[in-house]
């Protein structure tokens, strides 16, 4: 099902069973503006297995949007590198990057970043259609992307027709449209209630014990406690890198506790994202 294209020596922690799917190192990005430059991200290093579920918190500016956009091959880093499985993508080309977009990666966005002319299903197929990879079967799958997540009668329903789960899972299920190996997610309940964050975490669970690999921006320590492992960023370096040893249990009624007894979790951390003026356009992230 999945579309790693990696070398399958390339393991860790000695078990010989899990492959590393991405490794930073010392990943480094500034951004020029007007004169000034700024330090997004310092130098931050570390890997990531195969079949990983991981958040990556910290407050507002800490680089956490940067990290991902470096990831999801949307931009390139300054220094350091980024390897997908045996491939440094820090040196690629922007039509290598473009092709890993397309076939590796599926994106999930704060702002949902649906379509409003488009029903559900045609939102579904906005990937394959800037491939040029729309033809009589591809509605068929898009159908099935959109029963995976539930939406299944929902089809020819148009955005603004929806509650905010029902976008955030038409925005999943045009993120599964190329069977990605990657799914990368940017703050994707924090336009959410409480109950449909807990929904739209569930689908990601259930999506990560299918075998993709999920890397999720969030703020919020309830969020965090879904996921297998919890990297933290402060001013643009690593703060912290811990398993969620309560993983599991988040599925049920306790949450984990994540907050480090060293570490108070700064108020900016916990706050609700506000806005997301960091996530492209619908095209712009779907383009290849
Ligand atoms: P986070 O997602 O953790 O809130 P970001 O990665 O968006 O943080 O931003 C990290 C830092 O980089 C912030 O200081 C932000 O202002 C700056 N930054 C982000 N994107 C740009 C950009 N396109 N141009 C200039 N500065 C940027
Ligand atoms: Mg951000």
């Amino acid at each position: 099902m999945n579309n790693p294209g990696f070398a399958a020596s390339d393991s860790n922690s000695g078990n010989g069973s899990t492959n590393v799917a991405l490794k930073l190192e010392d990943l480094q990005k500034d951004y020029f503006l007007k004169g000034e430059t700024v330090h997004a991200l310092n130098g931050v290093t570390f890997e990531v297995p195969e079949g990983d579920f991981l958040s990556i918190m910290g407050p507002s500016g800490s680089g956490k949007s940067t990290l991902l956009n470096l990831v999801g091959c949307l931009d390139r880093p300054t220094g350091g590198k980024l390897y997908m499985g045996p491939d440094d993508v820090s040196q690629m080309s922007d039509n290598q990057l473009s092709q890993i977009r397309a076939t590796r990666i599926g994106f999930v966005f704060q702002s949902f970043n649906l379509i409003p002319q488009l029903t559900l299903v045609e939102n579904i197929e906005v990937p394959l259609y800037y491939q040029g990879k729309l033809s009589r079967t591809s509605r068929k799958h898009c159908e099935e992307m959109a029963d995976l997540v539930g939406l299944g009668d929902r089809l020819n329903h148009r955005p603004a027709q929806l509650s905010g789960g029902q976008q955030q899972r038409a925005a999943i299920a045009r993120s599964l449209v190329n069977d990605p190996f990657f799914v990368l997610a940017d703050e994707p309940t924090g336009n959410l209630d409480t109950k449909t964050t807990e929904e739209i975490l569930h689908l990601f669970g259930d999506l990560n014990k299918a075998g993709k690999t999920i890397v999720m921006v969030t703020h919020e320590d309830e969020v965090a406690a879904f996921t297998r492992r919890v990297i933290r960023l402060r001013d643009g370096l690593m703060e912290f890198d811990r398993k969620n040893d309560s993983f599991g249990s988040a599925y049920g009624h306790g949450r984990a506790d994540l907050t480090a007894p060293d570490q108070p979790t700064s108020p900016a951390a916990t706050s609700p994202a506000a806005t997301s003026p960091d996530s492209p356009a619908p095209p712009a992230a779907e383009e290849p």
